[in-house]
């Protein structure tokens, strides 16, 4: 496999082949982002890909994640010609994944992504980061609520799984409960089958990084951002989904199916909350990236 630059996945695509079909994020502008900075984005060829996939067809492989940051950009005749080809090849294939921004998803029509669920596409993973219209300004996302939830729709009703990531301190000291409680509003709204909450970690190099340092941004203390979570989930109302806040970045590892544990987990938080005990977080030692 030829890979370019570091290569990112989300934690559940632990086991799965990493296929890089794009090169960086075709945006990379969000603040906090240090993941694709360098990294010119391109589409790669297919020549190249095929090359790639042609290299493994000869191994057993169940899952396939589409990298880099949002490999849903390709257009589409030319994502259902890769797709294809890796169901042609990867006889055991069960399941391929891969990121998009709401932009990417809002471009293609229900049908189209349905078209790309029936060749495999079984999971989309999309930032949402904040449901608070603010942050989301501040942080550059390149969308607005209403963008994220509709893309968020669109990708259920194609039937392929969602998976939604957010981040915990985005709303520094002073946001914090509104970030908190828009994001839980605004997860349910969009009802995902998964969803992912980080801790905001401050890559040495990106935009925030210096609103961090200047002072414009203060972030919330270790249980401040425990207690994000609590307002988050109490803020959550799904169908069927499995909360993880297991990400290394994270004080607080839980691994929840909503709404069903929704008291359980609220009652070990506040219990965590009321104890302040450090030796209950995860040492800092452990949440290096
Ligand atoms: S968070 Fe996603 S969309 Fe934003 S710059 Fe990073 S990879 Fe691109």
């Amino acid at each position: 496999m030829k890979y370019e630059g570091m290569i990112f996945r989300p934690p559940s695509e632990a086991d799965s082949l990493i296929l890089q079909v794009t090169v960086g994020c075709s945006y990379n502008r969000c603040t906090f982002c240090g993941a694709y900075q360098g990294k010119r984005f391109r589409i790669k060829r297919f020549e190249e890909i095929k090359e790639d996939i042609d290299e493994v067809s000869s191994y057993r492989i169940k899952r396939v994640f589409l990298a880099d940051g949002d490999a849903l950009i390709i257009p589409q005749e030319e994502l259902l010609r890769i797709l294809s080809y890796l169901r042609a090849k990867l006889r055991g294939l069960e399941r391929i994944g891969i990121y998009a921004n709401a932009k990417d998803i809002l471009r293609k029509e229900v049908e189209e992504l349905k078209a790309l669920r029936d060749l495999g596409l079984g999971i989309l993973y999309l930032g949402l980061e904040s449901g608070d219209p603010e942050v989301l300004k501040r942080i550059k996302k390149n969308a607005t609520v209403d963008q994220l939830v509709h893309a968020g729709k669109r990708v259920k009703a194609s039937g392929i799984l969602l998976s939604v990531t957010v981040i915990l301190g985005l709303g520094g000291v002073e946001g914090s409960q509104t970030h908190a409680m828009e994001t839980g509003r605004v997860l349910s709204e969009m009802d995902p089958d998964y969803v992912g909450a980080l801790s905001l970690m401050i890559v040495p190099g990106t935009p925030i990084e210096k609103e961090i340092e200047t002072g414009r941004l203060v972030l919330p203390t270790p249980f401040g951002l425990i207690q994000e979570l609590e307002t988050m989930i109490a803020h959550c109302h799904f169908t069927r989904c499995f909360f993880a806040s297991n990400h290394a970045s994270n004080y607080l590892p839980l691994r929840i199916r909503l709404p069903e544990q929704k008291e359980e987990a609220l009652k070990r938080i506040r219990e965590v909350l009321r104890r302040k005990d450090p030796a209950l977080l995860r040492p800092e030692y452990l949440r290096a990236l």
